[in-house]
């Protein structure tokens, strides 16, 4: 009988399960993904990098400012990710930024 040390791809967890076969899912009793042996999608990963849709505005010195405009199809929807944006990299690396709302963008002036 082989047991295979296994690793899931979305905690990182690893360990020899108890039986045979493929586990159903991730032994990590904070994870238990069933989804353990398959990577992360591409769309969630690029949800959390904001900061690379709108590169003008993580290279934003103080002082200056950007326009971040909407996708033109989801204007009327609320496109969320220029303001989603800005927050975040208020968040993640403490900058402060003035937003002024426009029609098709915002303008961002960084602060501090
Ligand atoms: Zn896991």
């Amino acid at each position: 009988m082989i047991i295979e040390l296994r690793e899931c791809q979305r905690c990182g967890h690893k360990w020899f399960p108890r039986k045979v076969g493929v586990p159903n899912n991730c032994a990590n009793k904070h994870c238990g993904s069933s989804a353990w042996d398959k990577p992360r999608p591409k769309s969630a990963e690029k949800k959390k990098t904001y900061g690379r849709i709108f590169p003008e505005l993580h290279e934003l010195n103080v002082g200056q400012s950007c326009n971040l405009y909407f996708c033109q199809k989801d204007i009327g929807d609320g496109d969320a990710r220029p303001i989603r944006a800005v927050n975040y990299e208020r968040k993640k690396y403490g900058k402060k930024f003035n937003v002024i709302p426009s029609i098709q963008f915002i303008k961002v002036i960084r602060t501090a």
